[in-house]
């Protein structure tokens, strides 16, 4: 990694921090006032369906967001030391990172840490760049 890739990089994460703060938050419709006895049956499941996406929405946006700060911080402590994998020490790959450049673990070790998929769901593809 050299001061010109950080550089490129540290720029992507600041392009992506200013994108997830511009969106704001994902704010749910306002709920529907109906007079009761004329509410409509079917709504309301769909409307706590919609807040639960939503929330979830925001949940992951909430650590991505984390995730590119903490990241931004630890170039501002030891720049040096970006890119390394957390657990390994190993260099993470520089096209991992202009992908992910929050990434903190290599591929390999990401698996380590984060297990096998929940409920099984499919891995985002960038969990494969190596
Ligand atoms: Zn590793």
């Amino acid at each position: 990694m050299n001061d010109a890739q950080r550089e490129e990089l540290r720029e992507h994460l600041l392009q992506r921090k200013r994108e997830l703060l511009a969106q704001g938050d994902f704010k749910p419709g306002p709920n529907r006032n109906d007079p009761v006895g004329q509410a409509d049956e079917d709504e309301q499941p769909l409307n706590e369906m919609n807040q639960v996406i939503l929330s979830r929405r925001n949940r992951v946006r909430a650590q991505e967001l984390a995730g590119i700060e903490a990241t931004l911080r630890r170039m501002e402590v030891e720049p040096e030391e970006y890119g390394r994998c957390l657990d390994c020490d190993e260099w993470i790959p520089v096209g991992r990172l202009r992908l992910m450049p929050w990434a903190q673990r290599c591929v390999a070790c990401e698996h380590e840490h984060s297990g096998p998929p929940e409920d099984g769901r499919r891995r985002h593809a960038l969990d494969f760049i190596d």
